[in-house]
């Protein structure tokens, strides 16, 4: 088991695309780590500098404390699962699994017993001899794991390995890699752009957008302590509404005031109630006294209920919603609609009450667990418990980029 650490990491093509932009992150020793963000965001670009794959513009990318910008790929002792599993066809899954270590010349009695122990681990003990044609997906995926595991390397990465395969795969599969790398113990960096996967697989999440980190956080300080309106709205199903408005403090409250519709009600802009909402103090505590005139409230889906007929109304914490489609999904449901400002809205509440399409809906929010942000897609939250996360923003532009003259090898032939 090693250590990983990338120390301000650039990354900019021959075309000027600056895929990453000064990274800083450290992966412990053992520990599961996912990169997560959108497509482009440069995560797949950060794991292959430290596969070995793509040359560093700048800064140092250590494994087990070792500087290896100059060390080629197959001598980094880490092994790497793209999505495409790139099985050999003419070959069992056996022999796939073998290759690597007849190339090593690995004696055959230790690749048999390496191949045999890794193929019980992933349950794969009774197809060792078909190939991979007549392999499920998730069995073909499994042996591209198989292959990576009898390297014994130091650390795994894993990029999108999941994404072949169907939905219902993918789910059972993520659960059996989660307690694979529970079993295993090596450190692991994952990629992935779906954010349920990053948040059920990972011990830490670095959220990335851009090239740069967002944040850097358990799953759990992740979505409840965005830092961010970037992460606040990437993390999390389904993602976080925001509402813009105004915040007022003074010594006895804090008062979110929705923003006044823009256009009249017959413009397309639902006539309800603008929302207030009194904020607990907790929340309030890192904002100026007097009023904030352009913050943006966010509120995650789960963190209201819908309000009986004959409930009194508060007028401080209910959020009116002219509802446009309701999905049912069993014991819950999701209330799609507009609010006052004509912003969409997603709630995800008990499908205990019937809500009829068209009609008003009356919804308690949550006021504690609601965050305020900056304007802009990447508004700072202003509520956010600075001690939970880290922000790291790029410092400076890199020097243009020196590539080396890259390998016509084969990517998972350079890893062995
Ligand atoms: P995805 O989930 O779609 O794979 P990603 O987050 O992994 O996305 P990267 O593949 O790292 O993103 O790409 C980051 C940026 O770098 C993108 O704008 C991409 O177009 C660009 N890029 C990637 N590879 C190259 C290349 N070889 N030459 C030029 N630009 C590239």
């Amino acid at each position: 088991m090693v250590s990983i650490e990338l120390d301000g990491v650039w990354k900019t093509f021959p075309d000027g695309i600056e895929a990453v932009r000064g990274v800083d992150l450290t992966v412990g020793s053992g520990e599961f780590v996912v990169l997560v963000g959108p497509s482009g965001c440069g995560k797949s670009t950060t794991l292959r500098m430290i596969a070995g794959l793509e040359d560093i513009s700048r800064g140092e990318v250590r494994i087990g404390g070792r500087a290896v910008n100059n060390v080629p790929a197959k001598d980094r002792d880490i092994a790497m699962v793209f999505q495409s599993y790139a099985l050999y066809p003419h070959m069992t899954a056996f022999e796939n699994m073998a290759f690597g270590l007849k190339l090593r010349k690995i004696p055959r009695a230790e690749i048999r017993d390496r191949v045999h122990k890794a193929a019980d681990v992933l349950g794969l003990s009774d197809i060792l001899d078909r190939k991979p044609r007549s392999l499920s997906g998730g069995q073909r995926q499994r042996v591209a794991v198989g292959r990576a595991i009898v390297r014994e390397p130091a650390a795994f990465l894993f990029d999108e390995p999941l994404s072949n395969l169907d939905a219902k795969l993918r789910v059972a599969t993520r659960s059996e890699f989660k307690a694979l790398s529970e079993r295993l113990e090596t450190t692991t960096v994952y990629v992935t752009h779906d954010q349920e996967e990053a948040m059920t697989l990972g011990d830490r999440l670095v959220v990335m957008s851009e090239g740069a980190i967002q944040q850097i956080g358990s799953p759990f300080d992740v979505f409840a302590s965005p830092v961010n309106r970037f992460v606040a709205g990437f993390i999390g199903t389904p993602p976080m509404n925001f509402f813009r408005g105004s915040v007022t403090r003074d010594a006895e409250q804090t008062t979110f005031r929705m923003e006044p519709p823009r256009e009249a009600p017959d413009a397309g802009v639902p006539n309800v109630a603008p929302l207030t909402l009194d904020l607990p103090g907790r929340l309030a505590a890192g904002l100026p006294e007097g009023t904030l005139s352009d913050v943006v409230l966010g509120v995650r889906p789960s963190t209201a209920r819908v309000l009986g007929e004959n409930e009194p109304p508060r007028p401080a914490s209910d959020l009116e919603l002219l509802v446009e489609v309701v999905e049912p999904l069993g014991a819950q449901m999701d209330i799609h609609g507009r609010v006052a400002t004509g912003e969409k809205a997603i709630f995800r509440v008990d499908a205990t009450r019937t809500v009829p399409v068209r009609s008003v809906a009356r919804l308690r929010l949550r006021a504690d667990q609601a965050h305020l942000f900056e304007p802009g897609d990447f508004g700072a939250c202003l509520t956010a418990d600075p001690s939970a996360a880290v922000m790291i923003a790029p410092a400076e532009p890199p020097p243009a980029a020196s590539p080396r003259a890259g390998s016509a090898r084969p990517e998972s032939a350079q890893l062995e």
